[in-house]
């Protein structure tokens, strides 16, 4: 089978099983494992803030990074597609009592201005504007990524405002791989970034959310009290530390074989790892595909996605040509 559902089905092999294996742990509730201490330290180095804190999963990291900065009845501005608005299924106004406006249209092609136009200082009839939110790279817009000076001016109009930016980062990593940007460029632009270690870096399990100190001190208790505080943790963070050494620099060939699917079969491809294409009858033509060894997924009636990863080569890129060609 080639799996190109999404870049979360990667399997850890047989070295980063070993890494996991031999992992030094402890009580990470304590703050005891010296793993994910070591993992945490790491990645906020990386994108030069102070601390980071591990999570099971960027849809927590995503609601725990806004809870810090955004009080029941705030606004969060974001694009309609944002992933914190599509499928994290209403967490925000679940657990975190704030509500959302969204700017059209959604992508990496941002209206600074139309956002800059958005952001409200509160008082006593208008809701305060607390975050404008974005995601790099954006998933709906075919992995695109956000250009750099789009960035900068949304971080100047939302401190002129006194609103918080936030980055969505599940992919900043394919960023990076495409665009050559560091991680402490990007990082220097955000008040909080979520990233995923379970995505292109094959790790099986967590993401990390990076910030101040304090921002990350109290993220920790919002953590818990979702459930989310682990144990002997430094199994997973063991992963993602081997991730960190070994699957950043070959997302570059996740991107060329993404290029190639996209200029073979005529999708949209965003510059990353994932290709949308449009087809008569996207139900039928995943069915039809899995029945030749070919997964993908439908995110629409006439729309289906692939994603490229590291458990995707050059043959089973030959084969999803080959079987995509024939189908479509
Ligand atoms: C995958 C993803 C997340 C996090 O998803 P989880 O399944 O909760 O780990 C967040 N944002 C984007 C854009 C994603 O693609």
């Amino acid at each position: 089978m080639a799996d190109l559902r999404s870049d979360t089905v990667t399997r850890p092999g047989a070295a980063m099983r070993a890494a996991m294996a031999s992992a030094d742990v402890g009580d990470d509730v304590f703050g005891d494992d010296p793993t994910v201490l070591a993992l945490q330290e790491r990645v906020a180095a990386l994108f030069g803030h102070e601390a980071a804190l591990f999570t099971p999963s960027g849809s927590m990291a995503n609601q725990v990074a806004l809870q810090t900065l955004v009080g029941p009845g705030e606004e969060v501005l974001c694009d309609a597609d944002a992933h914190i608005m599509l499928y994290e299924l209403g967490a925000g106004a679940a657990y975190g009592g704030w509500q959302s406006r969204t700017w059209s249209p959604a992508g990496a092609d941002i209206d600074v201005d139309l956002v800059a136009s958005m952001i409200r200082p509160g008082g006593n009839y208008q809701v305060r504007t607390r975050v404008v939110a974005v995601e790099q790279t954006h998933n709906v817009a075919a992995g695109a990524v956000i250009p750099l000076s789009t960035l900068e001016r949304l971080r100047a109009v939302t401190s002129d405002a006194g609103a918080f930016l936030h980055c969505d980062g599940a992919r900043i990593w394919n960023a990076h791989a495409a665009t050559g940007v560091s991680f402490a460029e990007y990082g220097a632009l955000f008040d909080s970034i979520s990233v995923c270690l379970s995505k292109g870096l094959g790790a099986p399990v967590g993401s990390l959310l990076i910030g101040t100190a304090d921002r990350m001190a109290q993220a920790r208790q919002i953590r818990k009290r979702l459930g989310g505080g682990m144990r002997q943790v430094g199994i997973l963070a063991a992963a993602a530390l081997y991730a960190l050494d070994h699957n950043v620099e070959r997302l570059a060939a996740d991107h060329e074989r993404a290029e190639r699917i996209a200029a073979e079969l005529g999708g949209r491809w965003g510059g990353t790892n994932i290709v949308y294409i449009d087809c008569a009858d996207a139900p039928a033509l995943v069915e039809v595909a899995a029945e030749h060894g070919v997964l993908i997924g439908a995110t629409a009636p006439r729309t289906v996605r692939l994603i490229t990863h590291l458990d995707v080569d050059d043959a089973a890129i030959d084969r999803v040509i080959e079987v995509l060609g024939k189908l479509l």
